[in-house]
């Protein structure tokens, strides 16, 4: 697979539908946003939010931010095959070349955009 197809299988993705499979549906929408407890560090106060306009997400607590693929690996932790796997079951089939994954990762982190410089 090329890196268009690739891009364009992933374009159809949404942040806030894998966020909340991902990490649960317990987000709280506030203005354009969707808030929650930070997954990736300990808090009492909600500083997690998803942008689903920008396609980003930023925690106002901990500093980490980036777009979705940035989330899944997160998650998983950047384990290139869990991640192709849990996309493929997202109905985003990028076969099993990690090598695609991690361009596609390299291309999210270049492209800019972010919802706030921390
Ligand atoms: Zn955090």
């Amino acid at each position: 697979m090329d890196l268009k197809s690739a891009t364009e299988k992933m374009e159809k993705l949404d942040i806030m539908e894998i966020g909340s499979d991902l990490l649960g549906g317990m987000f709280k929408k506030t203005g354009r946003a969707y808030k929650r407890l930070c997954p990736f560090h300990e808090e009492r106060h909600a500083s997690f939010y998803i942008y689903p306009d920008t396609q980003t997400y930023v925690c106002y607590g901990c500093g980490r931010q980036g777009k979705i693929l940035g989330l899944i690996k997160m998650v998983f932790n950047g384990d290139g095959i869990d991640i192709l796997e849990y996309l493929r079951n997202r109905g985003c089939d990028l076969g099993r070349d990690e090598g695609i994954l991690e361009s596609l990762i390299l291309e999210e982190e270049n492209s800019g955009y972010l919802p706030r410089s921390i």
